[in-house]
């Protein structure tokens, strides 16, 4: 390392990014290290491109999955969590799911730990890869879903044990329910926190990235005081918290004929099935999209899939003062160290971070120069085999080639 970084830091709630930021990196599992290096090349490229020395990452080492277990007898050092609370931006290749040994999936446990309690995936098309849609260039969504409550919050009671048991008389003697005693159980809680802290984020971003429309999807009109509420809750945060910005549907008609004015937010909602029609249906009427856990990881996939993004969906996981920037996809280890895979959602992923770090023109850098590698159709496997006339590349070609069209 040539010259010392400076760590990122957060004052009156806004990030505060040095030039020479230090930016901690895992490397990965299984495909790790090919996307990895791929995507560092890319992104310093892009960054010396676009502030020609003034601006510079500082890249950190720090260790997670098989590497942390060979080197220290650990999947998940502590050393490793504190350095990305410490440094309040990382990025991750894919980590292995441990078998056994008591860790449930590394990346829930950083989740977790660090407090990321948005899950944060834009779904935006980039022309030339192959989707199952007529017109998938009009979907182009930014997605927050919640991390840390609903059904995914792991309180659950298998069906059989002397604790589902209690459960369910507990249950049906004080609430004159009639849950049937061969279930299992599952608890979902949302709370006002967990839900406002998330919209509350969503709105910001609106804000911060000239959107117009922020969508709080959810099945109330079932769930009422779960998925009902998250909406009710939703609602009042814009109209406390962020008055001057967010008008609502009724608003919206009434005052504004249908036409949301300069500078304002609209903030409306939609039932999640229908929300589902409506990706695919009118998927230019919605921007930010807030939803709970277990809709949110739904939706996130579908959303995906219409533009043919699965294998290059970019994502992050985002709290307060943590952000956690990641490929989505897993390890593949048959295709670990061939150089062959796609290294397109860690690549995107990375230009999310350099959004979040307000990098804007190094981002678009790297975005305009994945565009023009996909125009050419200088592609890796995955895409060539659904592309007619595509040369296919490796791992590093693809990147090279990224970096002759930044
Ligand atoms: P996976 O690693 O995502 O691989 C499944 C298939 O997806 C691959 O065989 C390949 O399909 C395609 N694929 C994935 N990444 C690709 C890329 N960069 N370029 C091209 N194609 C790609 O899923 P998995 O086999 O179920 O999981 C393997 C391990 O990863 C497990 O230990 C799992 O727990 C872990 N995992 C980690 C994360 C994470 O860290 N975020 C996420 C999911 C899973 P084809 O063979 O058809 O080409």
């Amino acid at each position: 390392m040539s010259e010392q970084g400076k760590k990122i830091t957060f004052a009156g709630g806004r990030i505060q990014v040095p030039d020479h930021p230090i930016i901690p990196f895992i490397e990965g599992d299984g495909i790790g290290p090919d996307i990895w290096k791929a995507t560092v090349r890319v992104i310093d490229a892009a960054v010396e491109k676009a502030y020609q020395g003034r601006r510079r990452i500082v890249w950190k080492e720090i260790y997670a999955g098989e590497k942390a277990h060979a080197k220290f007898g650990e999947w998940l050092p502590k050393a490793t969590v504190d350095a990305i609370a410490e440094h309040a931006v990382a990025i991750k290749g894919p980590l292995t799911t441990p078998v056994g040994g008591g860790i449930r999936s590394l990346n829930v446990s950083l989740r977790q730990l660090l407090d990321l309690y948005a899950c944060v995936r834009p779904v935006r098309y980039i022309a030339g890869v192959p989707s199952p849609v007529r017109q998938p260039e009009k979907l182009n969504v930014v997605i927050f879903r919640e991390n840390t409550e609903d059904v995914y919050s792991g309180i659950e009671w298998e069906q059989g044990t002397e604790d589902a048991r209690k459960v369910i008389d507990f249950i049906n003697s004080n609430f004159n329910k009639r849950i049937r005693p061969d279930s299992g159980i599952g608890v979902k809680p949302i709370s006002i926190f967990g839900t406002q802290r998330l919209v509350r984020m969503a709105i910001r971003y609106a804000i911060d990235h000239g959107r117009k429309r922020v969508t709080l999807v959810h099945k109330g009109n079932i769930m009422k005081y779960t998925e009902g509420a998250f909406r009710d809750w939703g609602y009042q945060l814009a109209r406390t918290e962020f008055a001057d910005v967010c008008i609502d549907e009724k608003e919206l008609w009434e005052k504004h004929g249908g036409n949301i004015p300069e500078g304002k937010i609209l903030i409306n909602d939609r039932i999640a099935d229908a929300m589902f029609q409506q990706v695919l249906l009118r998927p230019d009427e919605y921007e930010v999209i807030a939803l709970p856990n277990l809709n949110g990881d739904y939706l996130s996939d579908a959303c995906a899939a219409q533009v043919g993004g699965l294998g290059m969906a970019p994502g992050a996981n985002i709290g307060d003062t943590a952000a956690l920037f990641e490929a989505t996809h897993g390890t593949a280890p048959k295709y670990a160290g061939q150089d062959k895979v796609n290294p397109g959602s860690l690549i995107l992923s990375a230009v999310m971070m350099l959004e979040h770090l307000g990098w804007q023109e190094a981002a678009d850098r790297v975005y305009r120069g994945l565009e023009r590698t996909i125009a050419q159709k200088r592609v890796t496997y995955d895409l060539e085999r659904q592309m007619e006339g595509a040369t296919i590349v490796k791992t590093s070609q693809f990147g090279d080639a990224i970096i002759e069209n930044l």
